[in-house]
């Protein structure tokens, strides 16, 4: 940590600069999770046979990517978006996920020079971004990964002191509780389930993140930003359609844990 501490002081534009390079492999990575994990899930398989095989090919033509062709950000920019080999188009979310992440980690730790603020951050952005968009497709929170989030909440803090430990594992507890409770009482009162269990798992992760004292900001933050949602994506969805929680709860964790590192809400 002191040594990040002390490389960050000495270099900032060239520590931001390797930062967004970081991120923009682990985006790539990043984007191979949020691509093959659902199926790799429903085929039953282990999380690195899943995730590792085949090697990165063309989903069209089954083409082996060299490794130029492999490269964040710049494959996708110098193929313009396009296999090599059989020219059809690579998804633009994959170049989306790597830019996004770039951007994200070179921009908090510009913003949060201490390490264990912006490393808390980059963590945190590697979990929900993944569980954003595989529950926008598949409306499916992959314990593969809520469940590491919690334990890893309840480490950082123990390691860091960011939060009492005692408070982040309240945090844990109440998230869980507060979204298995609202499940039940929407179930007798409706008979429909209103919310999925992987929303209760990922509300306790965050709760280890942020503690119990910011849930009720954090729920209202994912419960407006759902209806936004809502509103906009209505029109093509019609009525019934299910909205997914997850990516509420997402944005509502990086919103209300970069507000806590900034000191604006305990
Ligand atoms: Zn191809």
């Amino acid at each position: 940590m002191s040594l990040l501490l002390m490389l960050r002081d000495q270099f900032p534009l060239q520590f931001c600069i390797m930062g967004g390079i970081l991120g923009a492999i682990l985006g790539s990575f990043l984007g191979v999770v949020v691509e093959r994990l659902p199926a790799s899930i429903q085929a039953e398989e282990t999380m690195t046979d899943g995730l590792m095989y085949p090697p990165s090919h063309c989903a069209q033509c089954q083409h082996s990517l060299r490794w130029w062709e492999n490269i964040p950000l710049l494959s996708w920019l110098l193929l313009r978006g396009r296999c090599v080999h059989c020219h059809t188009a690579i998804p633009a979310r994959l170049l989306m996920i790597e830019a996004m992440t770039s951007l994200f980690f070179a921009l908090s730790c510009w913003g949060f020079p201490e390490p264990q603020d912006f490393l808390s951050l980059w963590i945190v952005w590697c979990a929900l971004l993944p569980l954003t968009l595989i529950d926008l497709r598949h409306l499916l929170l992959p314990d593969a990964i809520t469940q590491p989030l919690l334990w890893g909440g309840l480490l950082w803090n123990a390691l860091t002191g960011h939060l009492l430990l005692v408070d982040a594992l309240y945090g844990a507890v109440a998230g869980y509780l507060a979204l298995w409770l609202l499940y039940w009482f929407f179930l007798l009162l409706t008979r429909r389930e209103g919310l999925g269990f992987g929303d209760f798992k990922l509300l306790a992760a965050l709760g280890a993140w942020v503690g119990w004292q910011a849930l009720p900001t954090l729920v209202l933050i994912a419960a407006s930003s759902s209806i936004i949602f809502y509103f906009f994506t209505r029109q093509h969805s019609g009525k019934n359609t299910i909205i997914p929680f997850g990516p509420g709860l997402s944005v509502a964790g990086i919103i209300v844990l970069t507000l806590q590192l900034a000191d604006y809400i305990v």
